[in-house]
């Protein structure tokens, strides 16, 4: 019994180090993003507790609901949006995050553009690449990738990196893979990749941000 007492976030945090080590990255290379969509404040409070202060949330409503009063108690929180964005959407993401993820097509390169010209908020921009080429799930196509990533230039978009969920149930290493090199191709050094169940793996492909719930939270109730 050496462990009865460590928290989920000490524990996610000892594996983030150990993978780091085996690549000889360094661990302060590797952001965590507690992945807090659906959870309640009274979910989030003993994480931030802990010293905590990246989160990530997949909805820009849910977070306007839940984030103002953590952030007034917490300012230095930094928060992520990681689910799809719609574009008239936009400008209340822009005023809300620090970080958009899921950025994947013209119309939305546009609207985020316009909405930080607009005011003085330019969150970090990650581009998602649909890694796997499945219809389902967001992100451009790879073959697309070069002409998102020249209008998001243009329009003025602080390009974090790239940014995947790879297919499930199949071994995501050489997807990973796959999204470090088209970063080290178009010059970026941010990779948004790897979740609760495979983080560990893309640590050592050379994640910069990981993006963690379940194996911090629990499950979730409800599909999100
Ligand atoms: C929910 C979600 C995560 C976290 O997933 P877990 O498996 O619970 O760690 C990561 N990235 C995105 C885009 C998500 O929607």
């Amino acid at each position: 019994m050496t462990s009865d007492d460590t928290t989920p976030l000490e524990s996610i945090r000892t594996r983030i180090a150990k993978a780091a080590d085996i690549a000889d990255r360094r661990v302060t290379d590797v952001t965590l993003i507690a992945v807090s969509k659906t959870h309640s404040a009274d979910a989030i409070a003993p994480l931030l507790e802990q010293g905590q202060r990246v989160f990530g949330e997949n909805r820009v409503q849910e977070a306007a609901e839940k984030w103002p009063a953590l952030r007034a108690a917490y300012p230095d929180v930094e928060l992520h949006l990681i689910g799809q964005l719609q574009s008239n959407k936009a400008a209340e993401a822009v005023a809300l995050f620090d970080c958009i993820h899921a950025v994947d097509r013209p119309s939305l390169v546009e609207a985020l553009g316009k909405a930080m010209a607009a005011g003085d908020r330019r969150p970090d921009c990650f581009l998602q690449v649909n890694i796997g080429d499945e219809p389902q799930k967001g992100g451009c196509a790879i073959a697309e990738l070069p002409a998102l990533l020249e209008k998001a230039r243009a329009a003025g978009l602080p390009i974090a990196g790239l940014m995947c969920l790879p297919p499930a149930d199949i071994e995501p290493a050489p997807y990973f893979a796959l999204l470090a090199k088209l970063a080290r191709d178009h010059g970026l050094t941010g990779l948004s990749m790897g979740m609760s169940d495979d983080f560990e793996t893309a640590v050592t492909i050379g994640a910069t941000h990981v993006r963690i719930g379940s194996a911090l939270f629990g499950a979730r109730g409800v599909a999100a």
